[in-house]
């Protein structure tokens, strides 16, 4: 059986458009999922959101709309970005959801019958804004508040405490004798110090606002945060409930791995490990906390303005660019800062010269002198060809295992070891002189082929990084859907190649001047909006005609697990075989209604996963605020084409 991976990011608390920095974690976890189902585990990746709370209930409040609807529209914006992204989440999961609020009442109500949750009385200087309590001794002078320094209150009220004391020493125990628990090793010694000054107990219950689930024993209470957000790890894999398979499989698995950043350490790494203490479930994940993107002013927010947002990157450049500079730019344990400089300069060097420029010339040499194939030829070997498989292997070895060691960054640079040992080996064997005496025609080919086998291990290893060039890089090559498995990250596996007639370079060079002037000023609030709304509803007919547009009968319709507002359906489209679709028409269709049902749907878009199903096209469906409608036809069959 294979072995499993659950991953999970945070939930993030809807407070405003997510910026790049804070994409960071999402695009980390979907990088080590990616490369943990190349290596051939059953993963499962986790994220979703934090809903409830003081400020959720004010900001809907100030917005004159009920709260649900409010973080509905966050949560509807945030799954767009992840799809944009691409990120390959099994499940996103809502605190507000019915799935969620169920658990954390039983696990509030257990913990209130066995004592490790009591009543009693919260005095301290009181933050609306961070919704947090101080005790004075942790006020700014003039009593503002330590995180956001604004004023504060001097309030007390009714609450339900956890009993952290009781676990203080069970916890320092367990941290020393698991020394992977948290990584890195500074962070973990940062909590020792924590726990050893002593707990106190933790106020779990606020009676302040209502927009929280309900605590059932005592309704005048909501469950506060930590209980509230830290059990979505629990409920996300149906935990105490009748179907918790994936709880038995994952929770129990191989490795769970939570992925958090420096400002949740504590949380994650003392309030949760003393809930699972307290609920008798073993504590089988290891905490890796991270640090941030900074601007050099300081730490990316919104509120200290020029924050970079995602969209702009990925519209202007690229999303393996973007993801190729998050992942590569943050050294593992500390703060990265981000420039347009360092961006641009990531794109131009790392990967428009170093590597798409690899390709490109070995692409260019191997059709100039071989009219496009080469094959394996191993009787001219050089010293230059012992160096580089040498380099290759080291290179699998080194990546390996710093991806285990959740070092994406170290991992990526490894790879680049390899394209630097390439490029040299390049200058050393020099081609275009080989090329020239016909008596050197097998050293040539054996030239080539070295380059292209370097090149397609580059292109497995970088697979979980940059999903398009990974892919265009194996198309150029000519590299067979067998030969970009882990399983073959060795030299010497591809026997013959044979490349494109036509190599297109993987990431055009960048006029460093003008992209740093345009990113300044986006980062400074004065982008020039070039698209008029005119120009986007402008569509080519070429682009158009790119689209595969099908008739398809629904052979099997059923409900979404994970999402309400989502049908999974299997569409025979005739000489194209069957397809599965998500389409979010389940408030207006019955599945069983659908069955049988000849539709209309585009056919060749890249596969997307929507909470945790694959949806290989697109339902084609009109729809107003009061309705929607599926196209129906009646008397086409399932492949006939639409135009
Ligand atoms: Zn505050």
């Amino acid at each position: 059986m294979a072995k499993t991976y659950y991953i999970t990011t945070p939930i993030y608390y809807p407070s405003g458009k997510l910026h790049i920095g804070n994409t960071y974690t999402t695009v980390l976890c979907d990088a080590l999922r990616r490369y943990k189902d190349m290596r051939g585990y059953d993963t499962f990746y986790l994220t979703g959101m934090d809903e409830h709370g003081k400020k959720i209930e004010t900001v809907a409040k100030e917005r004159n709309l009920p709260p649900i609807k409010h973080v509905d529209e966050i949560a509807e914006e945030t799954e767009k970005l992840w799809e944009r992204m691409r990120i390959s989440h099994d499940d996103f999961i809502r605190t507000t959801e019915k799935r969620h609020k169920t658990v954390v009442q039983k696990i509030f109500e257990r913990l209130l019958d066995q004592g490790d949750i009591y009543p009693g009385m919260y005095e301290g200087y009181y933050c609306m804004h961070c919704e947090s309590f101080f005790t004075e001794s942790q006020l700014e002078e003039g009593n503002l508040c330590p995180d956001c320094g604004r004023e504060t209150s001097k309030l007390q009220e009714e609450s339900y405490f956890l009993r952290l004391s009781k676990y203080e020493k069970k916890l320092l125990d367990f941290i020393e004798k698991n020394p992977g628990f948290i990584t890195p090793e500074s962070r973990k010694n940062e909590v020792v110090a924590f726990l050893r000054q002593g707990l106190q107990d933790l106020s779990v219950s606020r009676t302040t606002f209502d927009w929280g689930i309900k605590v059932v024993s005592n309704p005048k209470h909501v469950v506060y945060v930590w209980i509230d957000a830290l059990s979505n790890y629990l409920s996300a894999l149906g935990y105490s409930t009748d179907d918790d398979a994936k709880f038995q499989k994952y929770w129990f698995g191989d490795e769970v791995v939570h992925v958090v950043g420096k400002d949740i350490l504590r949380f994650h790494a003392i309030y949760w490990p003393i809930m699972l203490m307290a609920l008798d479930i073993p504590i089988t994940f290891r905490l890796h906390v991270h640090g941030f993107y900074m601007q050099k002013e300081g730490k990316m927010s919104k509120s200290k303005g020029g924050v970079i947002y995602p969209d702009t990157l990925i519209e202007n450049y690229g999303l393996d660019e973007l993801r190729y500079f998050l992942l590569r730019e943050l050294p593992y344990g500390s703060d990265g800062v981000f420039t347009p400089e360092s961006f641009i300069d990531r794109i131009n060097f790392d990967l428009a010269n170093d590597f798409g420029n690899l390709l490109n010339r070995t692409i260019s040499m191997i059709n100039k002198y071989f009219q496009g194939k080469v094959t394996a030829y191993s009787e001219a070997t050089t010293p230059y060809d012992e160096d580089l498989r040498k380099v290759a292997e080291a290179t699998v070895a080194d990546y390996e295992t710093l991806m285990d060691e959740l070092k994406v960054a170290e991992a990526i640079k490894t790879a680049w070891k390899l394209i630097s040992r390439a490029n040299k080996y390049i200058d050393e064997t020099t081609p275009w002189l080989l090329a020239k005496d016909e008596s050197k025609s097998g050293e040539l080919e054996n030239v080539l082929y070295h380059l292209a086998e370097s090149l397609r291990i580059v292109g497995i290893l970088l697979r979980p990084i940059l999903l398009e060039a990974s892919r265009a890089l194996f198309k150029q090559l000519g590299v067979p859907k067998s030969l970009r498995e882990y399983e073959t990250v060795t030299f010497g596996e591809l026997s013959e190649i044979t490349v494109t007639k036509k190599p297109s370079p993987l990431f055009p060079r960048l006029d460093v001047k003008e992209e740093v002037q345009k990113l300044q000023k986006v980062i400074r609030g004065e982008e020039e909006s070039e698209k008029t709304e005119e120009d986007e509803t402008l569509v080519s007919l070429d682009d158009f005609t790119k689209l595969d547009v099908r008739v398809a009968k629904v052979v099997e319709c059923r409900n979404h697990p994970n999402a309400d507002k989502l049908l999974v359906l299997t569409v025979d489209v005739g000489d194209l075989g069957t397809r599965q679709l998500v389409a979010g028409v389940a408030k207006h269709y019955e599945p069983k209604e659908l069955e049988g049902k000849l539709v209309v749907a585009i056919v060749n878009l890249e596969p997307v996963n929507l909470r945790g199903e694959k949806s290989e096209g697109m339902l084609l469906a009109g729809s107003n605020e009061k309705t929607m409608e599926i196209l129906f036809v009646k008397d086409l069959e399932p492949g006939d084409p639409v135009q």
